[in-house]
């Protein structure tokens, strides 16, 4: 799989960032609350876009190495994430 442009990403992000907000404000209007009251916060809002497994994924792993309690990994040098985390968070 080839790795989509930034500007592809960014598209990738605006479609994902409308799909929770309509998810929300649908839940809102079952549960009949007010969305402007409801404060929800958008996961991942201006990181990297991640689809993974399958992808497509943003992140980049050439940042810093990081360590934690003798574990190393790398991170991802546009968002910080050490690849380790990320790693979890994709696991089947
Ligand atoms: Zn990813
Ligand atoms: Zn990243």
């Amino acid at each position: 799989m080839t790795r989509p442009t930034d500007a592809e990403f960014e598209e990738l992000k605006r479609k994902r960032d409308s799909a929770i907000s309509k998810g929300v404000a649908e839940i809102c209007e079952k549960h009949g609350w007010d969305q402007t009251k409801v404060g929800v916060h958008v996961p991942g809002a201006g990181d990297c876009y991640c689809a993974c497994p399958d992808g497509p994924c943003q992140h980049l792993w050439n940042g810093p190495d990081y360590i934690e309690e003798g574990m190393v990994s790398v991170t991802c040098s546009r968002c910080k994430t050490p690849a380790i985390y990320h790693d979890m968070r994709c696991a089947p």
